[in-house]
Order: C-alpha cells, then sequence, then structure tokens
C-alpha cells in the first residue's frame, strides 16, 4: 500500500479510536476518562510495537515481525534499508578481499601503514625482501622495521612524487626502490622493489664509460702532441699538410673535450645519490664563473644580477661545472648580452641565464639534457660542443634535488633557471 495511504488509515484509526474512547465516555457521562482510555489504548499498542521493534533490533538479520500499518511500513524501510548496507558491505568485502589478494600475489613488497605509521598489512615479499612478517609485526611502527635514514626522511616527507633508491650496502646487498602512495583517512601503501640488477647494470655502464674515456685520454696526449710537432716542422709547412694536420688538431680537441665531458659526466652519475652537506657561498661561485668566462669572448657582456645572498648545501665542483655549461652555452648559441641572475625566494634559490639568441623548438626542449643531443649538430660542433653539457646539468640538479626549467622562443631567445632548495638557515 502506498505510504501516503497508510498514513492516512493510521490517522483515521487513531481518530476512531479516541471517539470510540469519548463515545463510550459519554454513555457513562465521564467523556473525558473515556477519551482518557482511548489514549491509553493508543500508547499501551503503540509500546507493544516498539518493544518488538526492539527485540527484533537485536537480531536484524532475521525478518522483521509482522505488523500492519505504519509500524509494518516504518519495519519493512528499515529492513530495506539494512538489506543494502549489508550487501554494500559484502560488496566491499570481497573487493577488498580481492586486493588483498592481488597484493598478495605480487613480487614487489607491499605494506600498508595506518596514519599512526604502524603496520596495518603486509604481504608476502614484505617479508622476503623487507623482513615484515604480517600478521606478526602488525601494529609495529614501520620505521622501526625498516632501518634506513634515507627511507626515515623520504617517508616523513610529504612529497612522494619521486620514487626513493636505497643502495645496497656493500657489493652483496640489495638495492630497493621505494614508492609511497597516500589513500584513505591518512593512510599509506608502501610498495619495495628490488632494482639491484638494473642498479649493477648502471654501476657497470658508468664504470664501462669512465674506464674507456680514462684509458683515451694517454693515446689522445700523444696524438696530440705528435700533431702539434708536425704542425712545428719545416717539412710540413706546405698548404696540403697544414690543412690536414689543422683538421687532425680540431678533431683531437674535440674527442679531448669529449672524453673529459664524459669522465666528469661517469663521475657525477657515480656520486649522484650521495648527500651533499657543503655550504657554497653561491654569489663568489658566480662572479668567478662570469670571471673566467668574460675574457674567453672579449666581444660578448655578461651581465650579472645578484639579487641575493644565498648559501646552498652542495659540491662546489659539479655546481661550477653546471653554471658554467649554461653561460658557455648562452654565449655559443647568441650574439648579444647574456644575463645571469641569482635570487631566492621562500623555498628556492635560483640561478638563471637569459639570452637573446636563437632559441630553441618547443619539441626538442623535452630532450636536450639527453646525452649527446643536440638541436643541430653541425652548429653545435662548430662552437666545440659534445652534446654533453646539458646531461651534466641535468645530472647536477638531481644531484642537489634542484629543477632545470627551459624556456625559449625561437628567434627571440632562452632562459635556463635551476631552482635549488633554499634553507633561510643556511645563509653564510
Ligand atoms: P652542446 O655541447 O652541443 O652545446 P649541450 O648539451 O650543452 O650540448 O646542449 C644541447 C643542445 O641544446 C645544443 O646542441 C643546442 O642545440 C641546444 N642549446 C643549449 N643551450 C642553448 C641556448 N642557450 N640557446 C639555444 N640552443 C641551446
Amino acid at each position: 500500500m502506498a505510504p501516503a495511504k497508510t498514513f492516512r488509515r493510521e490517522v483515521h484509526s487513531v481518530v476512531a479510536i479516541l471517539l470510540l474512547g469519548a463515545g463510550a465516555g459519554l454513555l457513562l457521562d465521564k467523556p473525558a476518562w473515556g477519551l482518557a482510555f482511548g489514549m491509553g489504548a493508543i500508547l499501551s499498542l503503540w509500546s507493544y510495537q516498539l518493544l518488538r521493534v526492539q527485540r527484533w533490533m537485536l537480531d536484524p538479520t532475521v525478518e522483521p515481525p509482522k505488523a500492519g500499518g505504519v509500524w509494518g511500513l516504518f519495519l519493512d524501510n528499515i529492513y530495506a534499508i539494512q538489506r543494502r548496507n549489508r550487501e554494500a558491505q559484502l560488496r566491499l568485502e570481497s573487493t577488498l578481499d580481492y586486493l588483498q589478494d592481488s597484493l598478495a600475489a605480487m613480487r614487489d613488497a607491499a605494506v600498508i601503514v595506518d596514519p599512526h605509521a604502524n603496520v596495518a598489512w603486509a604481504n608476502d615479499s614484505a617479508d622476503f625482501l623487507l623482513g615484515i612478517n604480517f600478521p606478526s609485526d602488525q601494529g609495529q611502527p614501520l620505521l622501526n622495521l625498516i632501518n634506513s635514514i634515507d627511507f626515515r626522511e623520504y617517508f616523513e616527507t610529504d612529497d612522494y612524487s619521486d620514487p626513493l633508491r636505497v643502495l645496497p650496502e656493500g657489493d652483496r646487498g640489495r638495492c630497493l626502490q621505494f614508492e609511497i602512495a597516500r589513500f584513505g583517512m591518512g593512510d599509506r601503501l608502501v610498495f619495495a622493489r628490488d632494482v639491484t640488477r638494473t642498479f649493477r647494470l648502471e654501476q657497470m655502464r658508468r664504470d664501462f664509460v669512465g674506464n674507456v674515456s680514462h684509458e683515451l685520454r694517454t693515446p689522445l696526449t700523444v696524438i696530440k702532441g705528435y700533431i702539434e710537432t708536425l704542425q712545428s716542422l719545416e717539412e710540413f709547412s706546405a698548404t696540403r699538410f697544414q690543412r690536414p694536420l689543422e683538421q687532425m688538431s680540431q678533431q683531437a680537441l674535440r674527442m679531448e673535450n669529449l672524453v673529459t665531458d664524459l669522465l666528469w659526466l661517469s663521475r657525477i652519475e657515480a656520486v649522484e645519490t650521495l648527500r651533499k652537506t657543503e655550504l657554497i657561498d653561491m654569489p663568489t661561485l658566480i662572479v668567478g664563473i662570469v670571471a673566467e668566462l668574460q675574457p674567453a669572448f672579449p666581444e660578448r657582456r655578461i651581465r650579472l644580477n645578484q639579487e641575493s645572498e644565498a648559501a646552498i648545501r652542495g659540491d662546489e665542483r659539479e655546481l661550477h661545472s653546471a653554471l658554467s655549461n649554461l653561460v658557455i652555452n648562452a654565449l655559443k648559441y647568441s650574439d648579444g648580452d647574456v644575463v645571469l641572475r641569482w635570487w631566492s625566494s621562500e623555498n628556492n634559490a635560483t640561478f638563471s641565464v637569459n639570452d637573446t639568441g636563437i632559441g630553441i623548438e618547443p619539441h626538442h626542449i623535452a630532450r636536450l639534457t639527453e646525452r649527446f643531443y643536440r638541436v643541430d649538430k653541425s652548429r653545435s660542433n662548430a662552437g666545440g660542443g659534445t652534446g654533453l653539457g646539458l646531461a651534466i646539468v641535468k645530472h647536477v640538479a638531481n644531484s642537489h634535488q634542484a629543477d632545470l626549467t627551459i624556456d625559449s622562443t625561437v628567434g627571440v631567445g632562452s632562459c635556463f633557471s635551476l631552482a635549488f632548495p633554499f634553507d633561510a638557515a643556511d645563509t653564510l
């Protein structure tokens, strides 16, 4: 029956009972008593129904007691809501089981951590990779179970946009890569993957490039020496010898630059994850770079706007190399003034280099920091470029947790910025 009709019926019955009570009271010449009796009858009936509801509530999984009128409607509605809730809960539980089964089957370690940073759940791989056993470690603080300063720092930050690599201690240890995702009301899902194989391969590649570059240095020095000797000899002064000798000398110089950059790059890569703790006086470093480069480009003007005294934690040689590379590029790929700026905001201290040169088309920008990527090979070679400059800058940026930004418009110029995390307490 429609709820409105049921309600109307209920009102009619209440009114009927009251009228009946009042009528019976009138017959006995006590209408008020009759009315009170009617009300009492209604109250008793409702109390009885309430008692049945209360009894049923103790075990609401069974069907509700049969009742007519408004009470029947009321009980049916409660029962329907409860059934819907139970179904939703079952669906949720089966989804959770499914998710936990899939996490349990993963080869990566997965640990769910509650808002108090205690272990709530872990899969089997967590035991193997992290030594976290579920259920025996349930409720234990995660940071007591994973013994790594780097992980502690990573876990306690709010920024999980990049994964964390924890390097093996010694030759036999594992290299683990951690990723953390937040979910629910402050819970966290911690993933750990064994990347030892990739790490060792990268290490081998780095060592190989480093060793080859190192081994090439001696033969190169010998070749350069002989070319210089030949160029100075009377017998080779004829033009037909001078041109080839000149080209040999240029190519030997290019090779030397390549070897130097490759060696430097493998050194930076090797120490990329090491903490940089030395406090570097950036204004002085930048002034030094200008003083070194200006004489090499006498017809150009390097303007410097020092707007901050900020010092940052880093490695002086690496920073010198990265900043010089940016300034040299600006000088190489433009004809006008080059403007350098050192300025700080609340969280960053930024070095930027502006030029009014040829600019870079947008589709090249994302690839500029790849090794040997060059927009215009002939132009880069003519300027003595190796294609490794910006790769070096990128690695130095990574090892200093800095962001490299490239803004450029073809025909207008480029702006390369390095934004370092800045702690005001580090001011010299
Ligand atoms: P290279 O040794 O060739 O200069 P880099 O890695 O330093 O190598 O730079 C990669 C490429 O990026 C360059 O070949 C050049 O095409 C482009 N580039 C770098 N800096 C600038 C700049 N300031 N203006 C225009 N193009 C640039």
